[in-house]
């Protein structure tokens, strides 16, 4: 009984599937007319948000083909365009020069603040839904999200605020950050506990 069968789409299960799935194809459509306006190619442009907005210590290669679900090399061939582009450039971690990071330029930076409109049109679309419809949407994709992070087809990104690994005011006086994460077991200065990171996982209540 597949979704992709209309005369199987007669459940509200199937529906709500083909829904999403259509959902899934706006996005890589949005994705793609951006691209072209950019000359960025959907990953590229996933690369550079990801560059932005995740804490600084999973920017590397690895970070990055984790965040992609790609291979190290193929992660490692985005970079390269790019750096090529000038959108980023690699440099040794201060803390161990045998690490490298990957950092966005005043370009990137640039071009990423450009970039960061590019679910408008669906944020809208979800605003202009009754608060209720909001907020059974919000227990609803949640769940799935769930499933689907516990199914191994995605990673849940969150920043640190509502993570178990998180002490709010560890340390106050420290001059590195005054938060702590128990997770690397280093100080987390207030800005980089509001981006996202791949390591969280929620605190209970
Ligand atoms: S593991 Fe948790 S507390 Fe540590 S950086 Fe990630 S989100 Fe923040």
């Amino acid at each position: 009984m597949s979704p992709f069968n209309p005369k199987h789409r007669n459940t509200p299960g199937s529906k709500i599937t083909i829904a999403l799935y259509r959902i899934t194809q706006a996005i890589t459509h949005i994705l793609r007319e951006r691209g072209k306006i950019t000359q960025l190619s959907p990953t590229q442009i996933q690369s550079l948000l990801f560059l932005k907005y995740a804490r600084p210590g999973v920017h590397t290669i690895g970070g990055l083909a984790n965040r992609l679900g790609t291979t190290y090399a193929t992660a490692s061939g985005v970079a390269d365009a790019l750096e090529r582009k000038r959108l980023i450039e690699r440099l040794p971690l201060p803390a161990d020069q045998r690490v490298v990071t990957l950092k966005l330029t005043p370009k990137g930076e640039a071009q990423a603040k450009m970039l960061e409109d590019i679910l408008d049109e669906i944020e809208a679309a979800v605003n202009a839904l009754p608060e209720a419809e909001q907020a059974a949407l919000l227990r609803a994709t949640q769940a799935i999200v769930q499933h689907l992070q516990h199914a191994g087809y995605v990673k849940v990104y969150e920043m640190c605020w509502h993570c178990q690994f998180f002490q709010k005011d560890a340390h106050p006086d420290d001059p590195r950050g005054r938060h702590h994460c128990t997770f690397v077991d280093a100080p987390l200065p207030e800005p980089n506990t509001y981006l996202e990171c791949p390591d969280f996982v929620p605190a209970e209540n």
